[in-house]
């Protein structure tokens, strides 16, 4: 065996990495507090598909077990399975629903299958046939033409004396399109027809808010609001000030700063020049690392609302990207920092505290969304919890 003189296991892989990540956990239950405050007298679930947002299942969907949520949302029967060893007394709805050959994990993780298809519920019928009762929910389009029955096969279906017995949906829901924007008809209109069917289904909880949603008031809240963006500290309504908290932090750390004379260009295709004798700080984060391209500095179509581009935070101020984001590494304009301020070794925060996800999502031209469930596999995480 070879003797390393080097004590691998006492590396401390957050202090050293290139990109990392910080969740605070506090944060994020007190933001879903918020929204079983904001939800009135319905109950309120956690949506933690996509890994919760890209914070974590295991983490978030613990501290939000521990925290009181009974009803969770994943998007796959693996979330689901991932979930249940987190969550053990918790209803674990799954979004995609059930396909032959997965009906083992459902029960055996005691997962509910959302039916959102005539196909959907042709399947689940046979498997009732066979394996008795289970409990699923229906999921019901109201105008968003995603997942769902038509309004018609959901009454149709209410009406059908010859349905089985065992067949006991517990949870009938839809899925606003415009719960962000509130000046739209639209959320009414959704509104009246999801009234319609949750009547169909008389003594079955109904769900209809997203984050969104939540924020439209009581009518919209039923019996189980279903918040996602809203806990992570995203913004859930355009146009209002975000009174959630944030939640995650990602921050890359420094490689080399270097000094640059005015006339010289940066990055690939030359996209920047500069006006003034620089200093430029390169940073171990790029577009791989879900720090999207599309924040590079100027010269970017699509990307109408930040032409200018994305900003990074450092020792106290705000410092432009400049030039392209590559693959690995992102080149911000420390020029206006005073000298010394950071130095290689340093991180600078993409978004968090100072840099909020929204504000760098809409400088890469997309949403908050986006961009949490984009920060990929490559970096460290630390979650962070108050003292009670
Ligand atoms: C993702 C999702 C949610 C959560 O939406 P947010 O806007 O993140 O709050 C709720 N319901 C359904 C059906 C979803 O797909």
């Amino acid at each position: 065996m070879t003797d390393f003189s080097i004590p691998f296991e006492d590396d401390d892989l957050f202090a050293s990495a290139g990109l990392r990540l910080t969740i605070d956990l506090t944060a994020l239950t007190d933001n879903w507090r918020e929204m079983a405050r904001r939800s009135g007298k319905a109950r309120t679930a956690a949506v933690v598909k996509a890994d919760a947002y890209g914070m974590g299942i295991e983490d978030v969907g613990e501290a939000l077990y521990l925290a009181g949520a009974r009803d969770f949302f994943v998007a796959t029967v693996d979330e689901g399975v991932t979930l249940r060893m987190f969550a053990p007394e918790a209803r674990i709805f799954v979004l995609a629903g059930i396909w032959p050959g997965t009906e083992r994990r459902f029960f055996e993780n005691d997962l509910v299958p959302i039916i959102s298809s005539e196909e959907q519920l042709a399947f689940w019928m046979a498997v009732l046939a066979d394996y008795g009762d289970y409990p699923c929910a229906l999921h019901v389009d109201t105008g968003f033409n995603r997942l769902g029955l038509t309004m018609d096969e959901a009454l149709a279906l209410a009406d059908d004396v010859s349905r089985p017995a065992s067949f006991a949906p517990v949870l009938i829901m839809s899925h606003l399109a415009c719960g962000d924007d509130h000046s739209s008809a639209m959320n009414k209109q959704q509104l009246e027809s999801f009234r319609v069917v949750s009547a169909a289904y008389e003594g079955i909880d109904s769900s209809l808010a997203a984050s969104g949603g939540i924020f439209l008031g009581d009518d919209y809240h039923f019996d189980l609001t279903r918040p996602g963006i809203a806990l992570y500290g995203g913004q859930a309504v355009n146009g209002i000030a975000n009174p959630m908290r944030p939640v995650a932090t990602a921050e890359a750390r420094i490689i080399q700063i270097r000094t640059v004379k005015a006339g010289e260009t940066v990055s690939y295709g030359r996209a920047l020049q500069l006006t003034r004798d620089s200093r430029l700080a390169i940073v171990s984060a790029g577009y791989a690392d879900g720090y999207m391209r599309s924040q590079s500095s100027d010269g970017v179509p699509l990307r109408q609302a930040v032409p200018q581009g994305g900003q990074g935070f450092v020792a106290g101020q705000k410092v432009p990207v400049a030039g392209r984001i590559t693959m690995d590494q992102t080149i911000f304009d420390v020029t206006d920092l005073p000298e010394g301020a950071i130095r290689a070794g340093d991180y600078i925060e993409l978004f968090g505290k100072n840099i909020l996800v929204d504000d760098a999502a809409k400088a890469a031209g997309t949403i908050g969304y986006e961009m949490l469930t984009s920060i990929g596999l490559r970096h460290e995480r630390k979650y962070e919890m108050d003292e009670e």
